[in-house]
């Protein structure tokens, strides 16, 4: 199919872009198009007016800013997986990008319009959950920041507002000898997640500090797993000790079924996975 009949704006700086999202017009704006314009193909999408701020080269840095590493809207899947900052600072990152979508979506796919998008079976918002990411939002006159965990509200639905762009993702960089683990099963590799599981998580005389975990692909947003990571903190770890909370995280979670993996089954890879990240994190772990 063909998208229905839409104006197209290509404006040159970002206060620009912002007033056009005002407007009051059905605005949608366009990225790397990698979701929108398929969406819009199969009509699921029909804006009146498409704002492309793919001009907006303002937006486009990957940068080290003290104890942050700041993301602009316009930086590519492939620009981020490939920066040496991410690869120092963020190794999680450019691990995933190996189980996202394919090199074409990822050279022109951006990090921001991927959280936009929020589909329940992305990964990026399970790890932007665990590195606690705070999120700039701009519309015309302010700015705001919103926590990574306020950001997502269900499928396809984030707190940002049709006259607002993401403009920026804050990443704290982690502590020192904070270990990491991410495991993903899908159909094939570079689909939509049936389950990823991401953690990080230091050892303090050999128990676990400040246990992060979260789920993509089994609810209807990245979810965080608050009582796993209570029942994992101040513990050695040990085998038993995983597996116990694996299992009652497995029993906890409320899958969404889809038409290729249902939720016993969804259920079945917390359980099986959620021991092996944790084991990872710990063998990352300084
Ligand atoms: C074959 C294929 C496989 C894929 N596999 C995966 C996968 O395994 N995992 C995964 O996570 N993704 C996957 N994707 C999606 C990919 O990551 C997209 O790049 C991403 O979802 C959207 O980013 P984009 O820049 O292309 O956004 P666009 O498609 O341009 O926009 C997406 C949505 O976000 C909005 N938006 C974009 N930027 C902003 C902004 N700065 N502020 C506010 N709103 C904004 C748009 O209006 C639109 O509603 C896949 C895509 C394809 C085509």
């Amino acid at each position: 199919m063909k998208p229905s009949a839409f104006q197209y704006e290509r404006p040159e700086d970002l206060q620009a872009a912002l007033a056009l999202l005002a407007s009051g017009e059905d605005t949608r704006i366009l990225a790397g198009g990698q979701s929108l314009v398929p969406m819009m193909n199969y009509r699921l999408a029909q804006p009146d007016v498409l704002v492309d701020i793919n001009r907006l080269s303002e937006l486009d840095y990957i940068k080290d800013d003290g104890d942050v590493i700041a993301i602009g809207a316009l930086a590519r899947h492939a620009a981020i997986k490939s920066s040496s900052l991410i690869q120092a600072h963020l190794p999680i990152i450019a691990e995933a990008y190996s189980w996202i979508a394919h090199a074409a979506v990822r050279n022109r796919g951006t990090l921001c319009g991927n959280l936009c998008h929020a589909d329940a079976a992305s990964e990026m918002p399970a790890i932007m959950q665990i590195l606690e990411a705070e999120m700039v939002v701009s519309k015309v006159g302010s700015n705001r920041t919103v926590a990574a965990r306020d950001f997502f509200v269900g499928v396809y639905e984030t707190t940002i507002e049709a006259d607002e762009i993401l403009t920026e993702v804050r990443l704290p960089k982690p502590g020192a000898g904070t270990g990491w683990g991410f495991e993903e099963v899908a159909m094939r590799r570079g689909d939509y997640a049936w389950c990823t599981v991401v953690a990080t998580l230091r050892l303090s005389d050999g128990r676990i500090a400040e246990p992060r975990i979260a789920l993509a692909g089994v609810e209807d947003c990245a979810t965080r797993l608050a009582a796993a990571e209570t029942a994992l903190k101040g513990q050695a770890p040990n085998a038993s000790l995983f597996d116990d909370v694996a299992e009652a995280a497995a029993k906890a979670t409320r899958p969404s079924a889809s038409a290729t993996s249902d939720a016993a089954y969804k259920r079945d890879l917390v359980r099986a996975l959620l021991p092996r990240v944790l084991n990872d994190a710990v063998a990352r772990s300084t």
